[in-house]
């Protein structure tokens, strides 16, 4: 009787000590990292951002709250941004030197391990969906270029002009850094607007931010998974692949430790194997998703000079983002737990 009293007592206190519930579901997004201080935003961008951001993470979690599987949550979120010419991925991704889209997507389920990416694609309105495709519809992980495009045209995915990825804004990004790299600007993509006159609204220092994005996510099954796409870096050349569509490097999902997401330098992120890096510390060393992504990205990836971040969730609902760039665009939202969007670092 006196040991169930005190066994009872301890279960008692240890509900009372403020341990949280697990959340039934959870999810984070970013929207890229870099140098973005509240002076490089007009009011009315950082409005558009915390709005486009916000409402990406909410279209995850709606696929969460049903019930629905982190994969589509994450599918349903970047087709979002995919669309919004605000970030490097889908409409809005940046420039080669030679003035083509080439998007770099990558997904990985946690519960099975299966992933799919692919690189330099062209054509696909939503690269997030070919890498899917990839995972669940061919024997492989990963497809680049013109193979992979036409993949994507065996998937019924839809088509578009590779036009219909161009932004003004990342067209004069491209040109700025080419004319500092000292190298030739290719004429205007064909199908592209006619040069307007005056834009330099539009181009606030685009060169020194990111903008891939990525989400992470666990379902009400605790089935974890992460997914992201992406433009790559602005006037890219030789057909430079960087960490996104790099399972290990910028994504990597499994129930038994976590999913992350990261954007950054990509080629620091594939040097350090960012992601995997994270969930191996939660996995084999017991420490929490916060602490490893804080060692990985505050310490591994800072002492070799790279820049950029993460986001994470693991199956019991811990979120986490960590960054070592002066800002990421990014929200998180669990259930019970209302959207929190943030862009700087004085934010929480
Ligand atoms: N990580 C991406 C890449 O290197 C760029 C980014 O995150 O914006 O391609």
């Amino acid at each position: 009787m006196r040991a169930f009293a005190i066994g009872l007592a301890v279960v008692v206190m240890a509900m009372g000590s403020g341990a949280a519930a697990k959340p039934r579901w959870a999810l984070v997004v970013h929207g890229g990292s870099g140098v973005i201080e509240r002076k490089d935003l007009t009011p009315e961008q950082d409005t558009a951002y915390r709005a486009s951001i916000g409402k990406a993470a909410q279209a995850g979690a709606a696929v969460l709250a049903k019930g629905g599987a982190a994969l589509d949550a994450i599918e349903a979120a970047i087709h979002l941004l995919e669309d919004d010419p605000l970030f490097n991925a889908g409409r809005g991704a940046v420039f080669t030197a030679d003035g083509r889209n080439e998007l770099d997507s990558s997904i990985m389920d946690g519960k099975t391990l299966a992933a799919g990416a692919v690189a330099g694609v062209t054509r696909t309105r939503h690269p997030i969906s070919l890498a899917r495709a990839v995972m669940e519809h061919s024997p492989h992980v990963m497809l680049t270029g013109p193979g992979a495009d036409a993949f994507s045209r065996t998937q019924e995915l839809e088509q578009v002009d590779p036009s219909f990825f161009f932004t003004e804004r990342r067209w004069k990004g491209l040109e700025r850094d080419l004319t500092r790299m000292g190298l030739p600007i290719p004429p205007r993509p064909a199908g592209a607007p006619t040069a307007p006159q005056a834009l330099s609204h539009l181009v606030h220092d685009e060169g020194r931010k990111h903008g891939t994005v990525g989400v992470v996510a666990m379902d009400t099954r605790g089935d974890v998974a992460a997914g992201a796409s992406t433009g790559g870096t602005t006037a890219k050349r030789w057909g430079r692949v960087g960490d996104s569509p790099i399972i290990g490097a910028g994504t990597y999902a499994s129930n038994r430790s976590c999913a992350v997401s990261g954007t950054g330098a990509g080629e620091y992120f594939i040097r350090l194997t960012v992601a995997r890096e994270i969930c191996a510390l939660v996995q084999h060393k017991g420490m929490t998703l916060q602490a490893a992504a804080d060692q990985v990205v505050q310490k591994e990836l800072t002492a070799l000079g790279g820049e950029g971040g993460v986001i994470a969730v693991a199956p019991d609902g811990q979120m986490a983002w960590s960054y070592n760039t002066s800002g990421m665009y990014r929200a998180r939202m669990a259930e019970g737990v209302p959207l929190l969007v943030g862009i700087y670092k004085d934010e929480p």
